[in-house]
């Protein structure tokens, strides 16, 4: 059995920790790894290394940071194939899907290789007489990164080319789900130049991630996972005295408009509803017809989700992948049993889908709910799979206050020809991104992703400006020199005479 070790100090290492979980493929639904769950005593091993290197990468000029992440970018090129195909064979998503994530990813780099322009400061000369003042942005230390199964490579890439550009050294504590592809991003950063100890792979669960939150030589942590987990390392990150971002769960609407143009707002949704099988924090859940539409909505959803060709990941021809494990289906599958108990109309129902060849495999066909109900909790609740609930309302302003009112604000979307409708509710929507006529509006790397509401804890997204400003702590210096030097003591507060 190929066994998942953790990447420490720029290598390979075992620790001391007998603890393993179970790596599938979710296709085959067959074991392919196991990985090694760290102790305490490994992550804390792990952080002393990285602390030790942040003493000389710190001081490395930004200039020569920015190298290493030209080549990483480089390197990432050159074996995208390999990466795309360890992600597809974890996490199951299609090829395209995973090497597209891959690329998002990629587009942190890119945006991490001008370190030097972002990291320069402001400068006021004569503040006051022969007095001048600037700022600087200095890295923290050792920061850590705890990410999500759902991807492997993009999350984790939102956060440490970042970290690193800016001076810090970085421990990434990815989903046991899905290691492999971040174990071979940290050869890769090696191979690019990165020295020893600058970027660290602790693989674990809850232990792993209890040590990262009471370690004192951690300095912020962020997290991208679900909304009670993110809660939790919120409070514990804050309650130790570290910076702390923390991207939660979602639940996003997209809103279709009588007016639009009902092809644009249906294409739109089967991609965001059904793509990575729904297993994305901006995946649109709930489709909210307005006026009339509901019909027609429904009607052309439903003839393209029966159609949607499910298959293994590798298969170029499949739209859709499986499910990231068994126990994630069975939980997927019971949100459907659940919604149909509640009164919901099942009009295309995935469960019983079988694939010759891929009887074990972890498979969902799409589900789509009709006459959705604000009170159910299908509604209420992050399914994360492929299940599209359509809910109506009469107005836009009924669709605004229905998105208002929910305990999520990550993404959401409307479709329309209606400027004015455009951008009222741009203006007016409690959510952290966006779209009109952009089904899925995950910003660029160079600006910055995250929702509002129970989908963010912390003041800051990530990447882009706010990624910069995260890594880094703000130092401002005044100075005056002997020509300018007073002779006599002031006892009063400095002011501009
Ligand atoms: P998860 O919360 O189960 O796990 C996330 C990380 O937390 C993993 O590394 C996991 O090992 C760790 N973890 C799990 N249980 C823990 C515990 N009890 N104590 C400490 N650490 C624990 O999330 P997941 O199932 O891997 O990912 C899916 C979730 O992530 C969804 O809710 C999705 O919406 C969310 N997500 C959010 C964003 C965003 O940007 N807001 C992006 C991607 C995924």
């Amino acid at each position: 059995m190929n066994l998942l070790e953790h990447f420490v100090g720029g290598k390979l290492i075992s620790g001391s920790s007998d603890r393993k979980s179970k790596v599938f493929n979710p296709a085959t639904g067959e074991q392919e790894s196991e990985v090694r769950l760290a102790s305490k005593t490994d992550l804390d091993k792990a952080v002393e290394v990285a602390q030790k290197a942040f003493e000389t990468w710190s001081l490395k000029p930004s200039l020569q940071r920015a190298r290493v992440m030209f080549k990483f970018k480089e390197l990432i090129e050159k074996n995208a194939d390999e990466l795309t195909k360890l992600i597809v064979s974890e996490h199951g998503k299609v090829y395209e899907d995973a090497k597209g994530s891959l690329t998002r990813g990629l587009e942190v780099v890119e945006f991490a290789c001008g370190i030097p322009h972002l990291l320069k400061g402001e400068f006021s000369e004569n503040v006051g007489t022969n007095v001048d003042s600037w700022s600087m942005r200095q890295p923290l230390g050792v920061v850590a990164g705890i990410t999500p199964f759902n991807f492997p490579a993009m999350v984790p890439m939102w956060m440490f080319p970042i970290a690193i550009a800016c001076g810090n050294t970085f421990i990434l504590k990815p989903s046991e789900k899905d290691p492999s592809c971040p174990l071979r991003l940290a050869e890769l950063l090696t191979e690019a130049g990165l020295p020893d100890g600058v970027f660290n792979v602790v693989n674990g669960d809850k232990e792993a991630v209890d040590a990262i939150l009471t370690n004192k030589d951690v300095k912020a942590v962020s997290f991208v996972g679900s909304t009670p987990i993110a809660k939790y390392i919120y409070e514990n990150s804050a309650k130790n005295e570290k910076r702390v971002q923390a991207l939660g769960g979602a639940k996003n609407h997209l809103v279709v408009m009588p007016d639009c143009d009902l092809d644009g707002a249906v294409n739109g949704l089967m991609g965001a509803a059904y793509g990575s099988a729904g297993e994305r924090c901006m995946a649109q859940s709930v489709a909210v017809a307005v006026g009339d539409i509901g019909d027609e909505l429904v009607a052309r959803l439903s003839k393209k989700a029966e159609a949607l060709k499910v298959g293994p990941g590798m298969d170029k021809t499949s739209e859709m992948g499986p499910l990231v494990t068994k126990e994630h289906l069975e939980k997927v599958k019971s949100y459907v049993d659940l919604g149909v108990e509640e009164g919901a109309k099942l009009v295309v129902d995935g469960r019983n889908i079988k694939l010759q060849g891929y009887e074990n495999g972890f498979f969902i066909g799409g589900c789509l709910f009709d006459h959705v109900k604000k009170d159910m909790r299908i509604y209420k609740e992050e399914i994360f799979g492929p299940v599209l609930s359509v809910i109506r309302v009469k107005t836009f302003e009924e669709a605004t206050k229905l998105i208002n009112d929910h305990e999520y604000g990550n993404g959401v979307s409307i479709y329309t020809r209606d400027g004015d409708a455009g951008r009222t509710f741009a203006s007016k929507i409690q959510v952290g991104m966006v779209g009109i006529n952009v089904p899925i509006p995950v910003p660029m790397a160079f600006h910055s992703f995250g929702g509002w509401k129970r989908s963010l804890f912390g003041d800051s997204a990530m990447h882009g400006a706010e990624g910069i400003k995260f890594y880094t702590k703000l130092k401002t210096v005044t100075s005056r020199w002997p020509s300018g030097i007073r002779s006599n003591a002031e006892f009063v507060m400095p002011t501009m005479k």
